[in-house]
């Protein structure tokens, strides 16, 4: 799996799927899940209200449609919410390896991620991206079928954060 990194909006990335910092509620909200919402209406909180009727546990990942932005499918994942006093790292990770079962699941090949929980949830950039790289490079996710793992940096300074992060061979993972 290829890890790459671009600076940008994750609803206009040419992706099979894009993953959304979700809530439990599952029926939008703030951040990249507002961006999302609003990029997809209404098919994907239509989907959403189908799909989630009692919404999603922290730590855990689905998926709906993503209606008309380019990508196939949103898979959306819920994140710990640090403010809540959800500061079990093992919830940040297992976002990132839901997401990545939801995405063989789909057969998507192409999977777009933002920093899950690293804005109102409270968590920093740095923990965020180190725990996806951390899953993405464990032996647990080696036979997966996604080709492409595309970090989705909100801005300059995260770009250059999540770039370096990815790039230092002393990294995590
Ligand atoms: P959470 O509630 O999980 O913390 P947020 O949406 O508040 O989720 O923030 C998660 C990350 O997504 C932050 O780093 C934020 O800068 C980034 N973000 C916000 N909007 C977008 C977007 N349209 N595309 C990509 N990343 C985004």
């Amino acid at each position: 799996m290829r890890i790459t990194v671009v600076e940008g909006d994750i609803t206009s990335q040419d992706v099979d799927a894009v993953v959304n910092a979700a809530n439990r509620g599952m029926r939008g909200g703030s951040g990249v899940d507002g961006a999302i919402h609003a990029a997809g209406a209404p098919e994907v909180l239509e989907d959403c209200r189908r799909r989630f009727p009692h919404g999603l546990a922290t730590g855990d990942a689905g998926w709906t449609t993503a209606g008309r932005m380019a990508a196939r499918w949103v898979i959306h994942v819920v994140g710990p919410n640090r403010h809540a006093g959800e500061t079990d790292r093992s919830l940040l990770t297992s976002c990132y390896r839901r997401a990545l079962e939801v995405a063989d699941e789909l057969g998507a090949r192409s999977v777009a991620f933002p920093l899950v929980s690293a804005g109102v949830y409270g968590w920093s950039r740095e923990e965020s991206v180190d725990a996806a790289l951390e899953v993405f490079r464990s032996a647990d996710t080696a036979d997966t079928g996604v080709d492409e793992a595309r970090f989705v940096a909100f801005g300059r300074s995260a770009h250059e954060l999540v770039r370096s992060r990815v790039e230092s061979p002393g990294g995590p993972g």
